[in-house]
């Protein structure tokens, strides 16, 4: 078997872990590699939106801002630990201009200023954007610089297990220490890596949902540091919003460079909205044509201001449920989930009753300044975002000629791995979850932070992970000990390792034996979270959906008789065989997240972020809508508390443990110039 020793392994290529790559580099590690899936895999490189929004520190014009004030943005939607947010705050520049300095195209003006705009969630226009491509443009500048750093990548690989060893049990929580992980090639060569840090940066998970915005390429690997118990944050807190999705199998295709998906998913925020298109729906062989959101309303500008607004309050937002611009998404949802019927967006033809005389003051004040006072919702997106209109064009979709399929989609999880402010795991000792994997967001965040966020974590886990390679001393007179000692354990260690091979070739056998087909299962994962850990969550549906995952988990890994297995050198996973070991690490990431949402819902913390949660006594909010639409209002109370899960056991009974802890309040160090510069001289920012 081949075992490869590498003092780091940054798992995963996206933003994060090209960052963390880079960085660990400059750091002074060298004994450092990416391992993924491909450079042109994962959420960063394959998406974006009308304008991808990038969130750091304000840095144009007069308008103060500072570290604290940036964290409280953070903070205010509740959920969020106060030392992370101060964390990415004063990290965001350094984060920012590490970018600027690789050449990602963020626009400044003639006296290098980067003017920043308002994006959801945010007070004080700290946004910037280089256009729909935001995170793929900072993909290819930190490619490059992993090319020209020389950092090794092994392309092509999934990584199927963690391997942990036991450290000891405090305050009844098991701690672990990671010692590697075992990867099977895109040829179905298992290799074994030996490790002393993992720096976990394998993105959200895109492929728990059906109704999703993640591209279909990614999904997500947060399931294996589950399945070694590692603690989670605030795994209820996702955000949803409304999305495009169009098959390209048989459409031809300009773009190059990236995986070629059979469905075209992208965001429809920003001007996609503010041109105020038609919203039809049809059944689902496309008859019945008809604009059903007239069924909710009486005024016209009350309807197309709603739509107007969507364009920058992009995610659903239950405080927007009611009476806002996040009503518009319910009736999307109502039209799809409830009735089966598609919904599209058609920019060929205004909305019936449409004239810029029944816009609000604020819609038609906008299009006149755009100079977008036109006749059709196509000519007014020509007019103020060709761009979007060529986007759609690279993948064969013409929006002058054809409507858009919409949903209410999946698009990112707020919470995930519980890290520290060096984003190292809190329980397994040597994993730094970084990117969307790590749970550092709350309830809700300003658009783009998420983005931050993931740069700001691939700097945090370089610098702690250096400090100790480096050994305290300067870069450049460091030694190699660290990597010499783990390579003489990895001898110790080897047992264990085929061990846990051959547990995986024993699993993925009996599924083949027993006529397991993943396609089948992954649809069945997939239903079942959009159904019940969507925007609406019901506890008589997560009950049922708890047991049923734990059920669909017992059914994959149900191991029959080993006898007559053969594992030699030259044993090859087949694609089906890597596919099942994906669903079983995506039905445990599924069993946690719903084991947490369905304790969210029963703690009656309410409606919050981007969810509502039903109640027989709750607020109706249309009387169009089925008699069990009535919301819970949010409990306050919650908000600076933070939800935390690990699993202690998942070989018999699956079980989850669970708690509430107090959120952290933004600290308040001492700043004081020469205490700064001791503590740092005497290393102590790192204890
Ligand atoms: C449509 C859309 C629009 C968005 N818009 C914005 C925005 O405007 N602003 C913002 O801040 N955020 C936005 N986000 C969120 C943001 O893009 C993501 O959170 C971010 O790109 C995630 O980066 P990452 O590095 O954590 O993970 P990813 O970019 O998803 O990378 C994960 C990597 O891990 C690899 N990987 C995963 N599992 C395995 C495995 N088992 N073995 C080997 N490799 C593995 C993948 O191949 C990939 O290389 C948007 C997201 C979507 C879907």
């Amino acid at each position: 078997m081949k075992i490869r020793n590498i003092h780091t392994v940054v798992l995963g290529s996206g933003a994060s872990g090209l960052c963390a790559a880079v960085r660990l580099n400059a750091e002074g590690v060298d004994d450092v590699a990416i391992v993924t899936e491909g450079l042109d895999k994962g959420v960063s490189i394959n998406t974006g939106s009308d304008k991808q929004t990038y969130y750091k520190l304000g840095l144009c014009g007069a308008t103060p801002d500072s570290p604290r004030a940036l964290a409280e943005t953070y903070l205010s939607a509740g959920g969020t630990d106060g030392d992370l947010a101060l964390v990415e705050a004063s990290t965001s520049t350094r984060a920012f201009f590490h970018l600027v300095d690789l050449g990602v195209p963020f626009p400044c003006d003639a006296y290098g200023q980067y003017a920043g705009y308002k994006t959801d969630h945010d007070p004080a226009k700290r946004a910037t954007s280089c256009g729909p491509y935001t995170s793929r443009e900072m993909c290819r500048a930190l490619i490059q610089d992993v090319k020209r750093r020389k950092v090794d990548v092994y392309e092509g690989e999934t990584v199927v297990k963690l391997l942990t060893r036991d450290i000891d049990v405090r305050n009844g929580v098991p701690y672990k220490r990671i010692v590697g992980l075992i990867s099977i090639t895109s040829d179905g060569e298992p290799i074994v890596y030996h490790v002393k840090n993992v720096v976990f940066a394998v993105g959200g998970p895109g492929g728990l949902y059906k109704t999703s915005v993640y591209p279909e390429v990614h999904t997500g690997a947060i399931g294996l540091a589950l399945e070694v118990g590692a603690i989670t944050k605030g795994l209820s807190e996702s955000q949803f919003g409304l999305a495009s999705f169009t098959d390209v199998t048989s459409r031809s295709i300009r773009v190059k460079n990236v995986s070629r998906p059979k469905e075209f998913r992208w965001n429809v925020s920003g001007t996609f909205m503010q041109v105020v298109p038609k919203f039809v729906s049809t059944d689902c062989d496309g008859s019945n044509e008809r604009e059903f959101l007239w069924d909710y309303f009486d005024e016209p500008g009350d309807l197309f201001g709603r739509v107007f607004l969507k364009g920058y309050q992009w995610p659903f937002d239950a405080r927007k449920a009611i009476d806002g611009s996040s009503f518009i998404d319910l009736c999307v949802f109502y039209e799809t989930a409830i009735c089966k019927r598609r919904v599209f967006l058609d920019y060929r033809e205004n909305p019936a009753r449409f004239s810029f005389d029944a816009l609000p003051d604020e819609a038609r004040e906008y299009l006149t300044k755009s100079g977008a006072l036109l006749e059709s919702p196509f000519e007014r997106l020509y007019k103020m975002n060709p761009g979007s209109i060529e986007l759609y064009r690279d993948w064969g979709i013409d929006l002058a000629t054809e409507p858009l399929e919409i949903g209410v989609c999946a698009q990112h999880n707020n919470g995930g791995l519980d890290v520290d402010v060096w984003w190292r795991s809190t329980n397994i000792e040597g994993l730094y979850p970084i990117g969307e994997v790590a749970g550092t967001h709350g309830v809700a965040r300003p658009g783009g932070s998420a983005l931050n966020a993931g740069q700001v974590g691939a700097f945090r886990a370089a610098q702690r992970i250096a400090r100790e390679y480096v050994g305290g001393r300067r870069v450049g007179e460091r030694s190699l000990k660290e990597s010499v000692d783990s390579r003489a354990e990895s001898f110790k260690d080897i047992n264990a390792y085929v061990g846990a091979v051959a547990e995986l070739i024993a699993l993925t056998a009996s599924s083949t034996s027993r006529g397991v087909d993943w396609r089948a299962e992954r649809e069945e994962l997939r239903t079942r979270m959009s159904e019940c850990a969507g925007v609406f969550r019901s506890s008589v549906n997560l009950s049922r959906a708890v047991s049923e995952a734990r059920e669909q988990y017992r059914r994959l890994t149900r191991l029959e008789k080993r006898d007559g297995l053969i594992f030699d050198d030259d044993f090859r996973f087949d694609l089906d065989a890597i596919e099942t070991l994906r669903n079983v690490q995506l039905c445990v990431a599924q069993i946690a997240y719903l084991d947490s949402v369905y304790a969210v819902v029963l703690s009656k913390v309410g409606s919050r972020g981007s969810s509502l949660a039903t109640s027989s006594d709750g607020t109706v909010i249309s009387t169009k809508f089925p008699e069990d639409w009535r919301i819970q209002d949010e409990d306050a109370n919650f908000r600076d508390k933070a939800f935390c899960s690990y699993f202690s056991n998942l070989d018999d009974e699956i079980v989850t443990e669970s708690f509430w802890r107090s959120v952290r309040p933004i600290p308040e160090p001492d700043e004081w110039f020469e205490n700064v510069w001791r503590d740092y001289r005497d290393g102590k920012i790192f204890e």
